[in-house]
């Protein structure tokens, strides 16, 4: 597996983030012949996101090629994560990585021991529908993945911890579980409550910060 820098939108007196393309659901497409599901890489998905610009943060991307499915995800993926995220450490305010769901529970769990004396917040998204198909989950989870690992308050990151959000909710990562393939709640977290709700604001649990549209860079 390769590891490639892929573009970066820069606006230097914006919040900087870098966005960790793995793969999965998220940046599939139909083969239009066998109407089988086949990856992507992240042109496609961005030529299906521009709002990505329009968010106004630098945002650089760094993309794992060919991508992959998170059924092949395990310690030397969670490793090559680590190596980028320490490797970009003082460069970015924060981290998205975009996950297959299926392990994406995994990885945030092991990236929250790898990761030690984590300042800053590493946030895992993905979907239950590819970012193409008129009813994606895909865009809600990226754009507010986002907004949450630039969100500051007072100059410090309001989750400077490794997470999953998902359908309007972030959870604390080494506490998530996947329940559900066919719903997009797809995750919950047992033993420890939501870290936050996005609706209108994101309203952090308990409330420490509401992260106001737009977001209080
Ligand atoms: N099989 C996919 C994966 O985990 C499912 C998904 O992304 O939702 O990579």
């Amino acid at each position: 597996m390769q590891i490639m820098t892929v573009s970066t939108y820069t606006q230097s007196d914006k919040a900087s983030i870098l966005f960790i393309y793995t793969g999965g659901t998220i940046g599939m497409i139909e083969n239009p012949k066998t109407g089988v599901l086949e990856s992507f890489n992240f042109q496609h998905l961005k030529d299906n996101m521009p709002e990505l610009k329009k968010l106004g943060y630098s945002v650089s991307t760094i993309q794992f090629d060919p991508p992959m499915d998170s059924s092949e995800m395990g310690p030397n993926s969670w490793k090559d994560l680590v190596d980028i995220i320490s490797a970009n450490y003082h460069r970015y305010d924060g981290f998205v990585i975009l996950h297959g769901t299926d392990t994406m529970s995994y990885t945030a769990s092991a990236l929250s021991f790898m990761l030690e004396n984590l300042g800053k917040p590493v946030i895992l998204t993905g979907s239950q529908l590819p970012i193409g198909m008129l009813r994606t989950d895909g865009k809600e989870n990226l754009i507010t993945a986002i907004e949450i690992a630039a969100a500051k308050d007072n100059g410090q990151p309001i989750v400077p911890e490794v997470c999953i959000f998902f359908e309007n909710t972030l959870l604390r990562g080494n506490r998530t579980r996947k329940i559900n393939a066919d719903h997009f709640n797809a995750f919950r977290s047992y033993n420890y409550p939501p870290l936050a709700h996005a609706g209108i604001h994101i309203n952090t649990i308990p409330p420490r910060s509401i992260i106001q549209f737009p977001v209080n860079r």
